[in-house]
């Protein structure tokens, strides 16, 4: 085992930035829960934190109050996402409005999923976006926005190859995308072919990898499978048989996604999205193992050296 890869350069947290993405609390005790996440991974001082947009839009009023919150009450930046589901244009254009006016100028451009659930048949709303190329299109003529979008490194499910995947992220560039955030992958490999393959096809912008922190893995399988990520035998075999062990199954956690952020490192990476599910421990882990770290961290970390 090559024990460098796990050793914390010193230069390494110089060149790696992170973001963050959160979603939107249902009740009070995820309210709660989302706060102290947000508490503890503030002083980590990401590029961005982003807030989901539920299906169909059912979470436009929490991700808005989430969002607004951030603004008013931390250090952060937050991108409101939004989806064009069961939506006319002027319905989102209203969304985006009201975000505007509360001082939003980062924002996640997607289609979303179809409201019947994902892979039924996406039916765009007859007056809406009809997908995340379109809503870039909406959000850069109503200003000069910040726009992130998707990508997805094994291409979507309902990709029928991987020209027509690159082809739309290459339309969401062209009206005016930013960034590109990738669907989660476990297979680094894949990640960098189809950063090549966006290369080949003219796309320049950064394709910055999603990480997901395995939190549970059962669950992880099983959603792995409906958004069409390969969970790789290797990965499961990790966390074989730690289903009623939280606490190996967390130093696991940390460790896997401490590795493949290290790989991507070594490969090149420099910007990092993690999918939190709103829980701090294991991101604020494998960011310190990264070299990101609190001020407070450094400052104690130089007066034991001295
Ligand atoms: P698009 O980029 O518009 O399209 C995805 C793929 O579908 C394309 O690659 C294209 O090949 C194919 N496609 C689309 N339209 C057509 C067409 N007309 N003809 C042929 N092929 C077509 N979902 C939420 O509900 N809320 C969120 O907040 C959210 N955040 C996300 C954040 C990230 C970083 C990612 C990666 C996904 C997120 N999703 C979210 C999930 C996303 O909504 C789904 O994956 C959805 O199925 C596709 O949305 P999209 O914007 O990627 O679609």
């Amino acid at each position: 085992m090559n024990q460098f890869r796990f050793s914390r350069r010193p230069d390494i947290g110089e060149k790696v930035r992170v973001s963050f993405e959160f979603f939107p609390p249902k009740n009070d005790e995820m309210e709660a829960r989302l706060w102290d996440t947000v508490t503890r991974l503030e002083p980590l001082k990401p590029k961005f934190v982003s807030v989901t947009y539920g299906a169909g839009g059912s979470t436009r009023e929490r991700t808005a109050r989430t969002v607004k919150r951030i603004l008013n009450e931390t250090t952060l930046t937050p991108a409101a996402h939004m989806t064009c589901v069961d939506a006319a244009r002027d319905q989102v254009d209203a969304v985006i409005r009201e975000f505007v006016d509360f001082g939003v100028t980062r924002f996640v451009a997607l289609r979303g999923d179809p409201a019947a659930g994902v892979g039924t048949i996406y039916r765009p709303h007859p007056d809406g976006y009809a997908n995340g190329a379109e809503l870039v299109g909406a959000l850069k003529s109503a200003g000069d926005f910040d726009i992130s979008v998707s990508a997805y490194p094994e291409k979507h499910p309902e990709s029928p190859d991987f020209a027509t995947d690159i082809d739309m992220l290459k339309r969401k560039v062209d009206n005016g995308a930013t960034r590109a955030i990738t669907q989660f992958f476990f297979d680094n490999d894949l990640y960098e072919r189809y950063v090549e393959r966006a290369r080949r096809a003219g796309i320049y912008i950064p394709i910055v990898p999603g990480i997901l922190p395995v939190h549970n893995f059962t669950q992880v399988a099983n959603f792995s499978s409906r958004c069409g990520a390969l969970v790789p035998a290797w990965l499961a075999e990790r966390f074989e048989g730690l289903g009623n062990d939280p606490q190996t199954h967390a130093l696991v956690a940390s460790a896997v996604a401490a590795e493949q952020v290290l790989d991507l490192v070594e490969r090149g990476v420099g910007d990092f999205h993690f999918y939190t599910m709103n829980r701090a421990d294991l991101v604020f882990a494998i960011c310190h193992m990264i070299g990101i770290r609190s001020h407070e961290a450094e400052a104690a970390a130089g007066s034991a050296a001295a």
